[in-house]
């Protein structure tokens, strides 16, 4: 059995990014960059005025009130014509080029309007360069603005449609496929007989993977015999990741594991220290990730945030895979179960304080409602006793945090 460490150190060590493509800039949120974006231009373009307001020379308002003469109404997107000189002023509007000669604008709130217009009275002094940007202080042609790797978010969209980049190279997202095994599992439609439970993993996977990707396949529900293992797992080599539910505990129709091997996959651990979700599988087949993970259902879950989802992170070219820990003050005495490390079903919450965490009510590995109360999962560290009422405690958030 191998420390939670050691076993996501050897999914990471066995996964790598998938190859670039290129996508619309509209499609590629969530996707990872696979090469810097440069910009194609200075911004912004020109000198900017920053306000509605008036472009002057600073040193004609420097002892207010100040009149001066209206040459011209400069609007966003248009050439300016006149050159401000002294005792000039030009009516200029948020984002418009700053005329030539003027060297800060005055925000219309100090000033007012003389002889409908023609001509402003300024009502205060100005600093030198006030309110105006200048051209390239965000960023300059040729510049990189986001580095390969990066994930795209939206404010990286609007960068790349601000650098003129309309198609973006990125790391292609995996294909997943989900089996679920066992003799005693139906499908959501099927008549609930006695001894059968509805397949629910293969749902929450494929919801856990939607998160981040999107060619995700429920495959189908595999009975606890060799052969129609077997053929359902071939059926999903294809993909860039096999995810299998259940199969893989002591019992005499657990067939999973000795299915992979006779099928050549090259399986790296089946035991891993950690509650719940001690028997998990991880192994590969050529370029084909394969997950094994326990069939009880938080079990599933919490093997695929610790394991599948940082591999998935990795396949879409992220450098950051695994989910990183916050610290919260636990609400409660907690005795650990020790030995294995636990990740508890917990909720994490904002309080005057801070943040702290409760564990939620949970009847074990099977209770998969008592999950939905849960935001979090506190992790208990394999050789802890107990945590004590408002010990800080390592936490890891159920959503996606990059
Ligand atoms: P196993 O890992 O196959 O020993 O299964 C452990 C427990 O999880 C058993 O109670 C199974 O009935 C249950 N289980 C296995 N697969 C699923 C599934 N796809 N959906 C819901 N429960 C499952
Ligand atoms: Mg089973």
């Amino acid at each position: 059995m191998i420390s939670v460490e050691d076993a996501a150190q050897i999914v990471l060590d066995n996964t790598k990014a998938l190859e670039p493509r290129k996508i619309d800039i509209k499609e590629s949120l969530g996707f990872y960059l696979a090469k810097d974006v440069v910009s194609d231009m200075d911004m912004p373009p020109f000198n900017r005025s920053a306000m509605d307001g008036y472009a002057v020379i600073a040193g004609d308002v420097a002892s207010p009130p100040a009149k001066l003469k209206v040459i011209e109404t400069i609007t966003a997107g248009m050439q300016p014509e006149c050159c401000v000189e002294a005792g000039k002023a030009a009516k200029i509007m948020t984002g418009a080029i700053v005329p030539e000669g003027a060297d800060s604008v005055i925000m219309v709130e100090d000033t007012e309007p003389v002889c409908n217009g023609t001509n402003v009275k300024v009502l205060k002094d100005i600093k030198k360069g006030k309110n105006i940007a200048l051209m390239g202080e965000d960023m300059r042609k040729g510049q990189v603005v986001l580095k390969a790797r990066k994930k795209i978010r939206p404010q990286e969209v609007g960068v790349l449609a601000s650098v003129g980049v309309k198609e973006v190279d990125v790391f292609r997202k995996p294909s997943i496929g989900i089996i679920s095994t066992g003799d005693e599992l139906i499908e959501i439609g099927e008549e609930l007989k006695p001894g059968k439970i509805r397949n629910s993993n293969s749902y929450s996977l494929a919801a856990q993977a939607m998160r981040v990707v999107d060619d995700v396949e429920i495959i189908g529900i595999a009975a606890d015999n060799k052969e129609t293992i077997t053929s359902m797992i071939k059926s999903g080599l294809e993909k860039d990741a096999l995810i299998l539910s259940g199969g893989v505990s002591m019992g005499d129709y657990d067939f999973v594991g000795e299915v992979l091997k006779e099928l050549g996959v090259e399986v790296f651990f089946e035991k891993v220290a950690l509650r719940p979700g001690k028997p998990t599988v991880f192994g590969k087949h050529n370029n084909t990730l394969l997950f094994a993970l326990p069939g009880n259902p938080v079990a599933t879950f919490v093997t695929f945030e610790l394991f599948v989802l940082p591999a998935i992170r990795k396949m879409m070219g992220s450098e950051k895979c695994e989910s990183p820990l916050i610290k919260a003050a636990i609400e409660i005495d907690y005795k650990a179960k020790k030995k294995r490390r636990e990740f508890r079903p917990a909720c994490v919450r904002q309080n005057s304080s801070g943040l702290t965490v409760a564990p939620v009510e949970w009847h074990g590995s099977a209770d998969l409602l008592s999950t939905t109360n849960a935001n979090c999962l506190i992790v208990v560290p394999e050789n802890l006793e107990k945590f004590e009422k408002g010990q800080m405690v390592d936490v890891m958030l159920l959503d996606d945090p990059f």
